[in-house]
């Protein structure tokens, strides 16, 4: 499966989607486009959140096999982690009726459900941050250079005590979203944007450091450091940027909304 929520003119300002869900006889015609939904060359069926009305109150979502009549997928163009995304072009493409997932009104409970994937998205941050620290922590017990480990210079000791502080406060920050999300059923907004926003920045922050750490042995492409740079960085974008969870934290502090659009 691959989600298609993205599309040319809602990125971040997801709740503008355009692509219309409209009744059709006993089903459903779907016409619209998305960007960016990972996997889509190899996915089987797509998960699309479509308008059926105006407002965010008129959007839900449908699922769409991939041999659909209607449903186009382009050519695939590559990630800088590697992944690959499709366009996915509707056009006139009809649905049965049971392959609404959430009419309209659907797209609060389908943002509370996307909170778990958020969850998910902050424990692939943590873990692939703290490979790279693992394998830079080894590096620099092990290369010598002016005639010592790299270990024993203060400059690097604090970029390795940064990015322990960084993981460990992230973890904490995700297993409290977690254990709200068993509480609770699913996780809430506030703490899963602190946890993503935390897991996100100290996975890059300790890859990062990890290719500092290990010179041009981790930038070099057979490095799995460089790898892992990589794929963190993705992350600060997708599934809600580091900016959007901030948009989203402030307004929890503050009690209030702010919203982005001035008209
Ligand atoms: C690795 C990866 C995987 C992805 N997988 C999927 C997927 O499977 N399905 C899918 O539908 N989409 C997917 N996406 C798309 C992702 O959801 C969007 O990239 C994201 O929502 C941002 O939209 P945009 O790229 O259009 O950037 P824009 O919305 O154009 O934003 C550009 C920049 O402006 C900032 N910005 C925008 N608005 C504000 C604001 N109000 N305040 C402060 N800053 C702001 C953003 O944070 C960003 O830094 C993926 C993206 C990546 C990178």
């Amino acid at each position: 499966m691959s989600l298609g929520m993205s599309e040319p003119d809602a990125g971040s300002a997801a709740t503008e989607l355009t692509t219309s869900v409209t009744p059709d006889g006993d089903g459903w015609t779907v016409n619209g486009t998305k960007v960016f939904s990972t996997h889509s060359a190899d996915a089987d069926v797509y998960l699309v959140y479509a308008r059926f009305g105006p407002g965010t109150g008129g959007i839900g979502s449908v699922l769409i096999d991939r041999d659909t009549p209607g449903l186009t997928v382009g050519a695939a163009k590559q990630y800088m982690n590697g992944e690959h995304w499709c366009p996915l072009y509707f056009d006139d493409c009809r649905i049965p009726a049971d392959q609404v997932l959430l009419g309209p009104g659907g797209f609060k409970q389908q943002i509370s459900g996307f909170n778990v994937e958020r969850l998910g998205n902050s424990a692939r941050s943590i873990a692939v941050g703290r490979y790279a620290f693992d394998r830079a922590k080894e590096y620099v017990l092990t290369r010598h250079q002016f005639g010592r480990p790299l270990a024993e210079f203060q400059g690097l000791q604090w970029m390795f005590a940064d990015a322990a502080v960084k993981l460990e406060s992230a973890q904490l920050l995700l297993e409290r979203a977690a254990a709200t999300g068993d509480r609770l059923g699913l996780p809430t907004g506030p703490e899963t944007a602190m946890a993503k926003l935390a897991a996100n920045q100290a996975g890059f922050f300790a890859a990062d450091v990890a290719v500092q750490a290990m010179g041009a042995t981790g930038f070099c492409d057979d490095s799995l450091v460089e790898y892992c740079f990589r794929r963190t960085r993705g992350w600060m974008i997708a599934g809600g940027s580091v900016e959007i969870l901030k948009n989203r934290i402030a307004e929890h502090v503050f009690g209030r909304r702010f919203p982005s659009r001035t008209t």
